[in-house]
């Protein structure tokens, strides 16, 4: 099979970015694979920031759609006792923003991009030729394509098997269970963001009976082994000022554990080959903006891609790649000075090395 542009991942970046290309008639085949477990509901928002860039592409009433709500803001312990109301209202040109239902949407943008999905498969092996780059899949099947893209997420499949080396900031790594819905007074936009000693938590409402709630520490500290498991919750928790009154007791807790961590490529584009999204660079979910920042890097790497193909001139996929890694270095610096903020556990462990 031959193709322009081979995407591997269906995650949001990738199918966005099969969307963009349709829209510029690049011809491109998208390469995924059957996910072994559903992933759990984590109700990504997308802060009020993120809508002009969707709105601009054509993609805000396929999001809209494809909400569990509108997000009128969040609250926030964070440096002192205080709650900090961060309230959307006071945002132009949207006063909201949008909690994502992530596989609705992606069922939506698979949907839609049918025509371009070709094979279900695990990527094997890339082999790159002096004019082309081929990929070779767990079914048995090859595609060959001028240029490969990495949208497999943090798991960086293709700029692996590239040998393309990575950087880790820092090693944060999450643990989500979804728990019941509680209210608590004076905090109604249903996203709550809480420190603790050893790491932080968010709450988060899906519905109204479901809520999801995520902790973080750091990959070796001692509170890992701890939070792995819900019943030790209460006590990570217990010193909170509200994170642990959205505690509730369950019969059967389910929590799932992944890296959270700051990382990026140290190239992001090569002759062959580019990365979008997690891929490229993924950040703290204490940023939220895990996804905008991949549909921009997905509709900037169109944009490069384009430009290459009218031999324009210049270098744009290195161009890329430098814009990309500039964003990166002004986001570890205000991702530094929101940790600094937090000064109540300073000398502790996990504090120390997300500072
Ligand atoms: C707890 C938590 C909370 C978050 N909250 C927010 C938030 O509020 N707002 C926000 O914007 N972001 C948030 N994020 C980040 C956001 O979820 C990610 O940035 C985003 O989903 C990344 O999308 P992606 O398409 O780049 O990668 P992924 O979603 O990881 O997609 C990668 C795709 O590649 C596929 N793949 C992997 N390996 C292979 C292979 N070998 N062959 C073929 N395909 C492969 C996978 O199956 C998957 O479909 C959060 C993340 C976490 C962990």
């Amino acid at each position: 099979m031959k193709t322009d542009v081979i995407i591997v991942g269906k995650g949001i970046t990738g199918l966005v970015m099969s969307f963009l290309l349709h829209k510029k008639r690049i011809p491109h085949l998208l390469v995924g694979r059957e996910e072994k477990q559903r992933p759990l509901a984590l109700g990504e928002t997308l802060p009020p920031s993120a809508l002009p860039l969707l709105q601009s592409l054509g993609l805000l009433a396929l999001f809209e759609a494809h909400a569990l709500k509108k997000t009128t803001g969040y609250h926030s312990v964070w440096g002192s006792n205080h709650v900090t109301d961060h309230n959307f209202y006071f945002h132009r040109p949207f006063q909201y923003g949008l909690k994502l239902n992530k596989e609705s949407l992606i069922n939506a943008l698979e949907e839609q991009q049918q025509e371009y999905i070709r094979e279900e498969g695990r990527l094997t092996a890339i082999t790159e030729t002096s004019g082309a780059i081929r990929v070779d899949l767990d079914n048995g099947k090859s595609i060959e394509g001028a240029l490969v893209v990495d949208a497999t997420g943090r798991k960086r499949v293709v700029s692996q098997a590239l040998k393309v080396e990575q950087v880790e900031k820092d090693q944060l790594m999450c643990f989500s269970c979804h728990v019941p819905t509680v209210r608590v007074r004076g905090l109604p936009h249903g996203v709550f963001v809480e420190p603790f000693e050893s790491g932080w938590g968010i709450v988060s409402e899906l519905t109204a009976d479901t809520s999801v709630m995520t902790l973080f520490t750091t990959k070796d500290h001692e509170a890992r082994s701890l939070i792995t498991n819900y019943e030790n919750w209460p006590e990570l928790l217990g010193e909170t000022r509200h994170l642990k009154s959205f505690l509730s007791p369950l019969n059967e807790a389910k929590v799932m554990g992944s890296k959270a961590n700051s990382s990026r490529l140290t190239e992001m584009a090569g002759v062959h080959w580019l990365a979008i999204g997690d891929a490229a660079m993924a950040f703290d979910p204490l940023s939220s903006h895990g996804i905008t920042s991949g549909i921009y890097t997905a509709q900037q790497a169109v944009e490069a891609i384009a430009k290459v193909r009218k031999e324009e001139g210049g270098m744009p996929l290195q161009d890329y790649s430098q814009t990309l890694t500039r964003i990166f270095e002004g986001y570890l610096q205000q991702k530094r000075q929101l940790y600094r903020q937090e000064r109540r556990w300073e000398e502790r462990s996990f504090w120390q090395e997300m500072c």
